[in-house]
């Protein structure tokens, strides 16, 4: 089956209990057993759901993987993951990660006795030298969130299979459509299923994929002993959204070619992060590793114009954080997205305070670009 297909047909394909093509909502939170000791495919709704385990087949299938697994949220999925290693174990970790990973890390993870060093992937030698005895894992994203950077999955993992560590890889970015990570060498791919997945700003999820079997029996156990899982109704929702996923994407990619034609051709714009520009460092591992470069941009306004005012501007782009919806989105990311994250280390990895990130929708490409030549037009 092809990409396209196995997203309408992927995963366990109709109910096997009434053949409906829409996987019912189950919203049950125990099913009953015939027999007492007997061993049930269903018993309890935190262990294993219908509704959810649709949805965890499907992304094991649109990944690659052998097994999925869905959470409350991105967060959750990645907190699992992390759960899998040991205080004393050590990870390299790429060096930019969204805030909310970052918090993770350092607020959290760190206090459990997990060790972390931050490395820019884009230098492959700086991440071998940063594996030390006791790293496990690296833990990376590409494209990263907000700037764009691409790190080369398939020579990370090769470094880190050299090594005897696992590769962990955010692929909420890119998505499935555009990459998938397991099939060049990661050993687990997690996503903020908020995002590209569901699609339309209104469901909070996250989903993890693996293709070593070992690592699936531990994330199950996981899932259920931590219990972050994704309900049947927003289970529903992913697996609805991910059915258009293709034909979405499609749509995001046609509007942000045009999006960064218009930015290319303003004087008000300076610098601009988009992996498909020829110039921009990571382009070639991104055409070598991606269908193409997605709908994610980021950008800087010409020094001295307000960032403020041309965000606050605009009438048909909201200003608001999150991505991947269909409606296009904007942001500033030292004050909302990557707020959490302190002034001097996001200054060092290089995310400046008038940095904008756009997320560009599947509305008509001359609607976008006219607010956004409308609010440019407001900064003369
Ligand atoms: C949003 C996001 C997350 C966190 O996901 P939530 O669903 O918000 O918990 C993780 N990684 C990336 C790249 C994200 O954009």
């Amino acid at each position: 089956m092809k990409f396209n297909t196995q997203l309408i047909h992927g995963g366990n394909g109709e109910d096997p209990t009434t053949g409906a093509v829409s996987t019912p909502i189950y919203r049950s939170s125990t099913f009953h057993q015939r027999t007492l000791g007997g061993q049930p495919k269903w018993e309890y709704a935190r262990t294993g759901n219908p509704t959810r385990s649709a949805l965890e087949s499907l992304m094991a299938d649109l990944e690659h993987g052998v097994a999925g697994f869905a959470f409350a949220s991105g967060s959750a999925a990645i907190h699992t993951v992390f759960s899998l290693f040991s205080s004393g174990d050590h990870f390299v970790v790429g060096s930019d990660v969204y805030g909310g990973t970052f918090r993770l890390i350092n607020k959290v993870l760190k206090r459990f006795g997990l060790e972390f060093t931050v490395v820019d992937m884009q230098d492959l030698e700086a991440v071998e030298n940063a594996i030390q005895e006791n790293t496990v894992a690296v833990y990376f994203e590409t494209p990263t969130n907000p700037l764009l950077q691409i790190a080369d999955i398939q020579a990370i993992a090769e470094i880190a299979s050299r090594h005897g560590i696992k590769t962990i890889v955010d692929n909420t970015f890119a998505t499935p459509y555009n990459q998938q990570p397991l099939t060049l060498g990661a050993d687990i791919v997690v996503h903020s299923a908020t995002k590209y997945l569901g699609g339309h700003s209104d469901v909070v999820a996250g989903l993890a994929v693996t293709n070593d079997n070992e690592i699936a029996e531990q994330l199950g156990f996981l899932q259920n002993s931590i219990g972050g899982v994704l309900g049947p109704d927003d289970s529903w929702l992913v697996q609805r959204g991910i059915k258009t996923l293709g034909a979405r994407m499609r749509i995001h990619q046609e509007n942000a070619d045009a999006v960064i034609e218009t930015l290319l051709n303003d004087e008000h714009i300076g610098k601009i992060y988009y992996p498909g520009l020829d110039d921009f460092p990571g382009h070639d591992v991104a055409a070598k590793q991606m269908r193409n470069f997605g709908a994610m941009i980021s950008f800087e306004l010409k020094d001295g114009l307000d960032a403020k005012k041309f965000v606050e501007s605009l009438q048909i782009i909201d200003l608001a954080e999150s991505l991947g919806g269909i409606e296009s989105l904007i942001e500033v990311p030292a004050v909302m997205t990557h707020g959490a994250i302190p002034r001097e280390i996001r200054i060092e990895n290089g995310i400046k305070d008038e940095l904008i990130r756009l997320s560009v929708g599947i509305e008509d490409a001359e609607d976008l670009i006219a607010d956004l030549k409308q609010a440019l037009a407001q900064l003369d």
